[in-house]
Formats: structure tokens, sequence, C-alpha cells
């Protein structure tokens, strides 16, 4: 019971990229780039369990950004031709490749990387694929001309991905969904049919992360626009309660949102972000805590699942590693109210 787990990625070291950035470039190349991300890993590894994490992820070491591990596999994709767009409602502009064809893809994407992560542990292993409706925000489409179109062609490509991973004993598929916070009528027009379609037969378990966006500083500035309460989630929850997907990873800690809002998620697991990754201040367990006591109050223990907020990949690694050991530790403190 309350097995904590992370939403996804963590720092990669300086020797392997450039600290404190989104779609940081790599430092090594070749061979030495194989071999980097591989040790990367393996650190990302030995962080969690040291702290007490219970369901591990490979910190995303070994993608430049976390929706490109899975695009740059895709045949359809034009790498070439990068183009400025604003993404999230324009809440940032990212340069984005274009796509121009049917996408397929080209084989297996992660299936190495995973079987990777499998050999490297003995604890559960979650791994985190972006989800169809954030790829769709975050590309050109020059071929299929409708978001809902592309989407559903994605969350195709997605389901063999995942149903690949699982087979390689992938415990848990996470897909990535920030896109559902931006577009709440598109996530009722398609974004549930494609969720449901990518996590289609899968014989593992499956959660859909949706936060409020890295600790960036668009990011931040965009939630003081948002008034005293984030009441996104509310229009989300009850479709996500009758869809496919198995649990929901979402942002409590220091968040506007109303903790009551998880009882919308009817039997669902609760990936509870207790540990806020847009502040530089380290929570103490009883804080991590105070949270999952909170959640508690409107799910029963046995669907929570002690989590962060969001992906820690542009935090300090210091900083992350004792964001880590607090919501270890905090998980711990509960669990043993619990016993
Ligand atoms: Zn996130």
């Amino acid at each position: 019971m309350l097995d904590a787990t992370i939403a996804g990625s963590l720092p990669k070291p300086a020797w392997l990229a450039t600290p404190k950035a989104l779609w940081a470039p790599w430092r090594l190349e070749g061979a030495a780039l194989e071999e980097g991300r591989r040790d990367a890993v393996r650190l990302a590894l030995q962080d969690q369990e040291e702290a007490g994490i219970d369901i591990v992820t490979d910190g995303e070491q070994t993608r430049r950004h976390f929706v490109w591990g899975f695009v740059e596999g895709l045949e359809g994709v034009d790498f070439s031709k990068m183009i400025t767009i604003g993404i999230r409602a324009d809440r940032y502009k990212a340069d984005v490749p274009t796509v121009t064809a049917p996408l397929t893809r080209r084989g297996p994407i992660h299936s190495a990387e995973a079987r990777f992560l499998r050999s490297q542990t003995r604890r559960r292993v979650k791994f985190t694929l972006p989800g169809p409706m954030t790829i769709a925000d975050t590309i050109h489409d020059a071929y299929y001309g409708s978001r809902a179109r592309i989407g559903m062609a994605l969350a195709a490509l997605i389901n063999e991905e995942a149903r690949e991973l699982a087979a390689l004993g992938v415990d848990v598929i996470q897909l990535d969904e920030p896109a559902f916070n931006v577009y709440m009528d598109e996530v009722r027009e398609w974004g549930i049919e494609a969720l449901n379609r990518a996590v289609d037969g899968l014989p593992c378990k499956t959660a859909v992360h949706i936060c409020y966006g890295y600790g960036i500083k668009a990011n931040t500035d965009w939630k003081k626009t948002l008034g005293g309460e984030w009441r996104q989630y509310e229009l989300t929850f009850p479709l996500l309660a009758g869809s496919r997907i198995g649990g929901v990873s979402l942002e409590c800690a220091g968040s506007r949102v109303p903790m009551s809002l998880i009882g919308l998620l009817g039997d669902k697991d609760v990936l509870v972000g207790a540990v806020d990754v847009a502040s530089d201040r380290v929570e103490t367990p009883e804080e991590v805590a105070t949270v999952l006591r909170e959640a508690m109050k409107h799910v029963k223990p046995s669907q929570i699942f002690p989590c962060t907020n969001c992906g820690m990949v542009p935090l300090d690694r210091e900083l992350a590693r004792a964001k880590l050991r607090a919501l270890g530790a905090g998980a711990a403190l509960v669990r043993r109210d619990l016993s």
C-alpha cells in the first residue's frame, strides 16, 4: 500500500546533457553517448531505490525531451522541417518537426531501453510515453488536417509500442498528457477516445499524467492567471473515471487544485503529486505526508500512489535527489500510520 513512484523524468548528469534545460543537447556522441545514457539510467535507478521509491523509471535519461523520444522513431515526421509554433495554447514557443506523410513506426522504438531498465532493477518499473494529444500539440501537421485525426493515428502507434513494452516486463505504462489541462473541449471530443485506443488490450497497469507543466517560468506565469482555485481537473476527471485508463498522475503539492476533486476519479489509481517540482525548497517528509493524508480523505488508501507533481528534468540534480528522499520518507510515515 502507498507504493511511491515518480512522474517520470529526473535531471541528467552534466556530463551527459546541459543541466537545468529542456531539449538540452547531448554532450556525448556515438558509442560514448549510448554508454553514457545507460550509465545515467543506472544512477537514476540507484537514486530512486535509495530514496525508497517502489515503482521506478529510467528517469527518461535516454531521451532529449519527453515527446521527442517517441516521435524520433516515427516515419512520416520530417526533422529537417523544423517550425516554431506556440504550444499548450501558445503558452510557450517550441521548434517542432513537420508531419509530411502517414505516420508509422520504423520498428520498436523503446524496446532496447525497456529491456535494459528491466535488467537493472528488481523493483516494478514504469515506462512513460507521450500521450496522443500532447504529441499532436508538439508537432506541425501538414498531412492529417485535423488534431483529432492525427491524434487517433498517434494513439494506434502508441498502442503498438506499449504492447511491446508490456511484453518485455514493464509493469506500468504511463501516457503523459499535460495537454489535457489546456484543451478541455478536445479532451471530451477525442482525447479520451485516443487514450482508450492507446491502452487498448494492454496486460499491464496503465496511467495518464496530467499536470500544470514543468517548473519553468512560462508555466509558473500561466499558473498565476488561473485564479484562486484550479478546477481544470473537474472537467476531465469524470471523463477519465469512465475511461479504460488505470490511474491518473496529478499535481497536488503546492498547487491550487482542490483535493476534493480526486473524488471524481471513481476507483482509478491516484498518483498523488506530493512533491512540488516548481520550487527549489525541499519538502519535509511530514509535508509530503500531509498531502497524502489529505488525499486519503477523498479516495481509499489502496488507490493512492505517492508521486512527484511532474518530471524533475529541469531541476538541480542534488535538489531532485533530496526531493526523492522526502517523497520516500513521507510515504513511509503514512504507511506507518496505516499499519
Ligand atoms: Zn508533468
